[in-house]
């Protein structure tokens, strides 16, 4: 039979029928056999088979309709292997009308497969797990239909939850259990927020069984999923004015923007469609949800990435919503917390993070994620230590197991020895006391043993940050990264946003002064609203004051709003990856346009306007004298700075170890651009990375520099290193190590800090 001749059939009628034998009396396996017959009937196929994976990721044929009925539970395939392979490793519908051609096509002799020439095989698929594999051949050449991969799709979704029922296998199977050692782990991630954390570990999967797929009439399922959405919204809401988030910040902007990802039309219309092909509401959004994760789940975009967890969250929280609606209780989220949680998850959105006792969490572990990423930001908010991107750690960890993150070095222990949990409790009580005595160090000077002061400012980039800045007594704000609050939202900020925002800034810094810098767009720092853009070399590409310049409009608006915001006041503003004076110059002229322009309208301007450069590319060495007779102070951006110079990306992993920022040729550049523009009599300072390890602020200490900008938290310990050093001292002995041609002087500059009593 050919495609043309098969007639359209109602996925509704069938998955009424493949309900009604789910809901039948006996055997499992019988009603297996029976589902298999129905599907085959109702698509006109000669086959429909039924693959579960097994431990071991493997694939066992469970039952089948059309081939040898022996081959049932003896074929088994491994996931990778074979169409049936392919489909469950890539989680993906195949609709081959020459399965025979393609490349993964392999002959079982056992099953009589090559009698037929087409397939259709669909995953099946559960919390985003393959399952199984649900399959039709036909025996002549046959054009599959979108509508039929949809069809099967629907019914595997439906059988997803019979497998999962744990009637067919042992449910353990299909837990990602069969990979766990049981010996201690030590797994390595990317540090997100600092700090330390030991608890027991909870899985966040929130499996929901749903007990009813098929529905009866539509219309009630529609008015079903209507009422839930808007518990859903008001839900949301509460939490937007939740206690521990009152006081505003990007957390608010986070869950704003979420809010209008769950009043996504499309979304919604594709739920009811689902509804509309004779599922459930609740199986619905389930079904939509693998449609989304299906499509956007391979791809490498950060930003579609997070929209996927968010998406994710949202269809559980709807899902939930629309079970307890229905009077039958979900499992997964009803077990007792432990009292001190270490949170793993894959991914997850902010509204979920919420969700938990904020008072019991002690860390949170991702699989993916991204620093800057929704429910990171939240993390931080509630000062929790994040580690991200552990590779698979969801399959390596289990429900009730105990862990210790170390987000400061972004690593996790698993299931940890007796010794391991009391050095780490000794260690997490340590931290407590550093914190206090460091907080006791709030409002004494950073002023060195031979009474010379150095300004310790903050990096910041969320108002969260601004917390800090009293906390620990620092002098101000160095680098006010404005992208950050760009990134978490879900649309370009006008002028009257900004303006906002940076008056906000201005007052939490409470007097304090603060250097904006302006928008650092590119490379990494992906702007959800304004589509991908590939490029080779994205670090080196169209960023920063680049985009910038070509996009004027967009800098006067945001230097237009930071005039305002600053208005009676001073106002620093700083350029990044300026590589030439020429850029400066026309960087400051779009100031200059914007100063006239609100000064013709009478709207009050800063009392002084201080306009900086950030010292990043090494071609802006080679016109020092142009720039320092431009700028009112330099601040050199050293983790962009010694990636150019070295030639060295600053996110390779791999790369990592193998240049020294304490390494005599960059520490003398660093010196010679810091001692022009003292010549010059413009103020500089560091903002990099390094400059807030205390053996590496010893350094620069040392080679001249008076004023570094650090990430919060290495405030208290770089003022303990100042108050215990001799500039004098290090001076001398770094004059005399430049000289030398060391891959790195680190162990030395260690050493003498040890000799003259400076803790590093
Ligand atoms: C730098 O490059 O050192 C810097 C502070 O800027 P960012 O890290 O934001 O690129
Ligand atoms: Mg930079």
């Amino acid at each position: 039979m050919t495609s043309a001749q098969v007639p359209f059939l109602s996925p509704r009628r069938l998955l009424a029928r493949v309900r009604d034998v789910m809901a039948s009396a006996g055997l499992a396996q019988d009603r297996l056999n029976n589902i298999v017959t129905i599907i085959a009937t109702d698509m006109v196929a000669e086959v429909c088979s039924i693959y579960v994976r097994r431990a071991g990721d493997v694939l066992e044929l469970f039952a089948t309709q059309g081939l040898h009925p022996e081959a049932v539970h003896n074929t088994r395939l491994r996931v990778g292997e074979g169409l049936v392979g392919e489909i469950a490793a890539h989680a993906r519908p195949l609709a081959l009308s020459d399965a025979q051609k393609h490349a993964q096509f392999v002959f079982r002799p056992e099953t009589g497969e090559e009698s037929y020439q087409s397939l259709m095989g669909v995953p099946i698929l559960r919390a985003g797990r393959v399952i199984g594999v649900l399959s039709v051949q036909n025996r002549s050449r046959r054009q599959y239909t979108e509508e039929e991969t949809e069809t099967l799709q629907t019914v595997a979704m439906v059988l997803a939850e019979m497998v999962a029922g744990g009637e067919l296998i042992n449910a353990v199977e299909l837990t990602p259990a069969d990979g766990i050692a049981i010996k201690p782990l030590r797994l390595e991630g990317v540090r997100f927020n600092s700090g330390l954390g030991l608890g027991t570990v909870v899985l966040h999967q929130p499996h929901f069984h749903i007990e009813r797929m098929v529905g009866e009439d539509p219309e009630v399922e529609r008015e079903r999923l209507a009422h839930a959405f808007s518990e859903m919204h008001g839900a949301l809401d509460s939490l937007l004015n939740a206690g521990a988030l009152q006081n505003g910040g990007e957390h608010t902007d986070v869950l704003q923007a979420y809010r209008l990802i769950a009043e996504d039309a499309g979304w919604l219309g594709r739920i009811e469609e689902a509804i509309e092909s004779g599922l459930t509401a609740e199986a619905g959004v389930q079904k939509v949800q693998n449609d989304i994760r299906a499509r956007l789940g391979s791809v490498n975009d950060p930003y579609l990435r997070e929209r996927l967890h968010d998406f994710d969250d949202l269809a559980n929280r709807l899902i939930q919503f629309l079970i307890k609606g229905s009077g039958v209780v979900g499992h997964g989220d009803d077990a007792p917390l432990p009292e001190h949680v270490i949170l793993v998850a894959r991914n997850m959105g902010p509204a979920q993070l919420l969700d938990y006792d904020q008072a019991r969490l002690r860390a949170l572990v991702l699989e993916e994620g991204s620093a800057t990423s929704h429910v990171v930001i939240i993390a931080k908010a509630l000062d929790i230590p994040v580690v991200g991107n552990v590779r698979d750690i969801m399959d390596k960890i289990a429900d009730g197991e105990t862990a210790i993150v170390d987000g400061a070095n972004g690593q996790v222990f698993v299931r940890p020895g007796e010794d391991v949990q009391q050095a780490f409790l000794d260690s997490i009580k340590a931290l407590a006391e550093q914190k206090a005595e460091y907080a006791a160090l709030k409002d004494v000077p950073a002023r060195t043993r031979d009474r010379i002061d150095i300004s310790l400012n903050i990096n910041a980039g969320l108002l969260v940050d601004f917390a800090r800045l009293h906390e620990i007594g620092a002098d101000g704000v160095g680098l006010y990264r404005t992208e950050v609050p760009f990134m978490v939202r879900a649309d370009f900020p006008d002028v009257a946003i900004q303006r906002a925002l940076y008056a906000k800034v201005i007052a939490q810094a409470g007097g304090k002064p603060v250097v904006f810098r302006t928008l650092d767009i590119g490379g990494d720092k992906v702007l959800p609203y304004w589509g991908e853009s590939h490029e080779e070399n994205p670090a080196m590409g169209w960023r920063a004051i680049r985009m910038s310049l070509d996009r004027p409009a967009l800098l006067r608006q945001q230097l237009r709003a930071l005039l305002q915001a600053c208005a009676g006041v001073e106002l620093n503003v700083m350029f990044p990856m300026v590589a030439d004076v020429l850029e400066f110059d026309r960087a400051r002229t779009l100031l200059d346009l914007e100063r006239r322009y609100l000064r013709a309208r009478d709207i009050p301007l800063p009392r002084r306007v201080n306009v900086g450069v950030m010292f990043e590319v090494p071609s802006l060495f080679l016109q020092m004298e142009e720039l320092l007779a431009r700028v009112d102070f330099v601040s050199i951006g050293s983790n962009d700075l010694f990636q150019f110079l070295y030639a060295c990306d600053r996110g390779n992993p791999a790369l990592s170890a193998r240049y020294d920022v304490l390494s005599a040729p960059f520490l003398s550049f660093l010196r010679t651009i810091c001692r022009r523009c003292d010549a010059a009599g413009v103020s500089v300072s560091l903002c990099g990375e390094m400059a807030g390890r205390p053996l590496e602020a010893l350094a620069l200490i040392g080679i001249g520099f008076r004023r570094l900008s650090i990430p919060p938290p290495a405030v208290g310990p770089v003022k303990e290193m100042v108050r215990a050093m001799h500039v004098g001292e290090v001076t001398g002995y770094l004059d005399a190590l430049l000289r030398t041609p060391h891959h790195s002087i680190r162990n030395r500059l260690k050493a003498f800090a040890r000799d003259h009593g400076v803790a590093i």
